[in-house]
């Protein structure tokens, strides 16, 4: 029997595969069902809910073994055909089951069938409802009385266009919830006062809902707040006909956009850059955006937003950490007057949906995010931005689904025909060998804005210098120096904690992690020794665990460094910015602004110190240890190195006055630091991809590392090394290296080890993976170990 319609839906499963299913019991549902619907479908024992991704006429199940859907879950699709291609696209390339690929696009509360669409009860006034309260009526029922008069009142606010809102936009997205409160709020006020208009102020989502006249009411959680039982005199006015109440959808893609303030001057590279991407607008073409810090490229993001958002486009904007560019998403909401979605992983899972509802819409006209936000759904979308492109968090990796966000971000581009912008101070070596094939085009913004230069960058050599608990004498000189030239200093060191180790002076103990090949680092004012791998905590000890003598801390981390620069400099105020002071929100913007107010006058600092903030008055910034990324075994630590570098310097000098960068290294003569010294980074850029390319590393191949963890090492080896054996002769172009145990073996209690697959180009690695992964998957010793496969993976072991 071929039955006349089968659906192949997508499961959250780990199966590489789409599972058929018939129409649902008929009769139940009368719009069509097509791809990108939500349906409820039976599973073994269970109801799954998954995406329907084709349908087709036949089927390799038989007829007795098909069941019908259960449910259909939306009228309309969920994800249109651009985002179906954009999984469908992902799927393929990383090798990852389509299934928990849509479980990354969409919210939690999606996948579990909540309606895609937000609707509310709303409760709005008559005709005859508006007469009665104009004479005052009903006299006798002064609860009624008054609830009918706040219901005019908001029909009022509807019809007369409120002025813009004072009040700041809620966090995180302009939600119905947010808009309710300050609804409710702004509604409490006028009633109470007597006075309808007077004191009111509406949020943009409030006004919004207000202006169309569908949504003229007021809904049911916003009376929650305003009148205790009002339900009851609620019924009791309906029942004269006076009011009505309806379940209204809060979508509404018809939102408003406007510009609050006008950007300032362009700058003539500014300007041309927004040109070239001006000219793209309307199709795909690729933009690298290679701007030093402080030549202004977010100036470049908002006017070309502006110019999508004025075409009635939208755009999708994607930064590393929102957490870390909180000035990024506060400069969009100073511009735009629009509503945004933000998307980020600290969100709760209702404000993802809120969020995910407010992009699916239409209503938010910026959708701004981390790395999953390239999943977001954005209706008419004209330009993809990727802030700080070269950033590692953009490629999730771990966990199953590894895939890189500003990779898929092009691809998406692609798709929907439109120009993405990677912006950055330090472009990916990838994205600039992009430019340098043609397929790139590289928008150059060499010089800051006004007066500001950029800094001065010279080595200190270590061997030949006095070192004070890891801070040269040069380097205390030079600090003394800006410090009495009113000038600030920024201290870096990619190191948090007090220091690295603790060790016995008598048998050379050193205290080490139980769980991982890690050392243990001292945290002296918590009295802790912690592990960073596995998050291992215990008391610090005052003696040798194995010979009872003395221990002391060897090394420098922040907080050391914190202490040092303290005694050297009595009296100045210094901050600390690492992942121990950063605890909760609100932390980080504490220290900036005690950079920023000039009540401390030293940062010290970790990775975090390079990433979005400005200090305009710091002169000095002081790389500590720069030979951590020289000699390591991973192809890129050098460019992480280069690029971590140039950021951190990056912030000096961003004022009027010049900055000087003072980089301590036992390496003086390092052709990676002389290059970036004498050429900055395009000079690096050019030596490294050099390197890259005798080397046959990427771009110049295409890597995937299949990684696995064992409770054993040897457990570890052995399924990689049988993954191996399965290859047998390789194709053209293919090699597979390994496998190895990963550089830091045990952690957190696993043994870790890698298998590297090499293809020449892009074509023979993904054909060989294609026929490979199968047999790989139905190894038994497969089932030993938790592995997975990581294509274009960004650390090696
Ligand atoms: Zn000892
Ligand atoms: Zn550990």
């Amino acid at each position: 029997m071929t039955p006349a319609c089968v659906f192949r839906v997508a499961l959250d499963t780990p199966l590489k595969r789409l599972f058929d299913y018939l129409g649902p019991a008929s009769g139940l549902f009368a719009a069509p069902i097509t791809a990108g619907m939500r349906v409820r479908v039976p599973f073994g024992r269970q109801q799954l809910v998954g995406i329907v991704m084709e349908v087709a006429t036949s089927t390799d199940v038989p007829g007795e073994k098909l069941k019908p859907i259960l449910d259909v879950l939306d009228a309309e699709p969920v994800l249109d055909a651009s985002a179906l291609a954009l999984l469908q696209w992902a799927a393929d390339y990383y090798h990852h089951p389509i299934g928990e690929v849509l479980s990354t696009a969409l919210p939690k509360a999606m996948r579990s069938g909540a309606p895609a669409q937000a609707r509310e009860e709303q409760w709005s006034v008559t005709a005859q409802g508006v007469a009665a309260h104009a004479v005052g009526e009903p006299r006798r029922a002064p609860k009624q009385r008054e609830l009918l008069g706040y219901l005019v009142v908001a029909a009022d606010a509807g019809v007369a266009a409120a002025r813009p809102a004072d009040a700041p936009a809620p966090a995180g997205l302009d939600s119905a919830t947010a808009a309710d409160a300050s609804e409710a709020a702004s509604y409490a006020h006028a009633g109470a006062g007597g006075s309808p208009v007077a004191g009111r102020r509406l949020t943009d989502a409030t006004r919004t809902m207000l202006d169309a006249p569908s949504v003229r009411g007021v809904s049911a959680t916003t009376l929650d707040g305003a009148f205790p039982k009002w339900r009851e005199t609620a019924r009791a006015l309906a029942e004269r006909g006076w009011v009505t109440s309806a379940e209204v959808s809060l979508a509404d893609g018809e939102s408003r956009f406007g510009v609050k303030v006008q950007g300032p001057e362009l700058r003539d590279e500014q300007r041309a850059a927004v040109e070239a991407v001006g000219e793209s607008l309307g199709h795909f073409g690729a933009f690298v955006l290679h701007g030093v810090t402080g030549s202004g490229k977010t100036e470049v993001y908002l006017r070309l937003v502006e110019r999508v958002l004025q075409q009635g486009r939208r755009a999708l904007v994607l930064v590393p950490e929102i957490g870390l560019t909180p000035q990024l998403v506060g400069r969009f909401r100073d511009r735009f007057d629009t509503p945004m979605a933000v998307l980020h992983s600290a969100l709760t899972d209702n404000e993802r949906l809120t969020a995910w509802r407010g992009a699916f819409s239409g209503h938010a006209r910026i959708i701004l995010g981390t790395r999953s936000a390239v999943f977001a759904p954005v209706p008419d979308l004209g330009i993809v931005i990727v802030d700080e492109e070269h950033d590692a968090s953009f490629k999730q990796h771990e966990g199953g689904f590894r895939y890189s966000a500003r990779d898929l971000a092009v691809v998406r581009a692609q798709r929907a025909d439109v120009p993405i912008l990677l912006g950055s101070a330090t472009p990916a070596l990838e994205s600039l060998q992009n430019v340098a094939g043609g397929r790139y085009v590289r928008l150059s913004m060499p010089y800051r804005a006004a007066r500001a230069e950029l800094p001065r960058m010279a080595l200190i050599d270590l061997r030949a210098n006095a070192e004070h608990s890891g801070i040269s004498t040069p380097a205390i000189q030079a600090m003394q120096r800006h410090l009495n030239e009113d000038g600030q200093v920024l201290v870096f060191l990619n190191r948090r904690g007090y220091a690295p180790t603790l060790l016995c002076t008598a048998c050379g103990w050193i205290a080490p992690c139980q769980e991982c090949d890690a050392r243990l680092t001292v945290h002296l004012s918590a009295s802790r020794l912690r592990c960073h791998h596995c998050g291992f905590d215990t008391k610090l000890p005052e003696r040798c665990l194995v010979c009872g003598f003395a221990v002391k801390p060897v090394g420098q981390g922040t907080e050391r460094i914190e202490e040092t620069l303290t005694g050297f400099f009595p009296g100045v105020t210094l901050a600390r910015l690492d992942r121990d002071v950063v605890r909760r929100r609100g932390d980080m913007e504490e220290v900036v602004r005690r950079m920023s107010s000039g009540e401390a006058r030293i940062l010290v600092g970790t990775q975090m110190v390079t990433k979005g903030h400005d200090f305009p008055n710091v002169t000095l910034v002081v790389v500590l240890n720069a030979d951590q990324g020289l000699f390591s075994s991973d192809f890129r630590a050098p460019e992480r190195l280069a690029q971590t570098i140039v950021q951190v310097a990056g912030r000096a000098g961003r004022g009027t006055r010049p900055g000087e960068v003072l980089i301590q290294t036992e390496f003086p003569g390092h052709p990676l630091l002389l290059s970036l010294l004498s050429e900055g980074y395009d000079g690096f850029a050019r030596a490294a991809l050099e390197e890259r390319q005798q080397a046959a590393w990427p771009p110049f191949s295409r890597l995937a590392a299949v990684r696995d963890s064992a409770k054993t090492a040897e457990q570890a080896l052995e399924f990689l090394a049988e993954a191996r054996k399965t290859a047998g002769k390789l194709p053209r172009g293919v090699k597979l290296l390994g496998p190895v145990p990963a550089a830091m073996s045990k952690k957190a209690g696993r043994y870790h080890a890698q298998l590297l697959v090499e293809g020449a180009d892009r074509a023979s690695l993904h054909h060989f993976l294609q026929a490979w992964l199968p047999v790989v998957e139905q190894l038994p010793s497969a089932r030993k170990v938790r592995w997975a496969l990581d294509v274009d993976p960004i650390e090696l072991f």
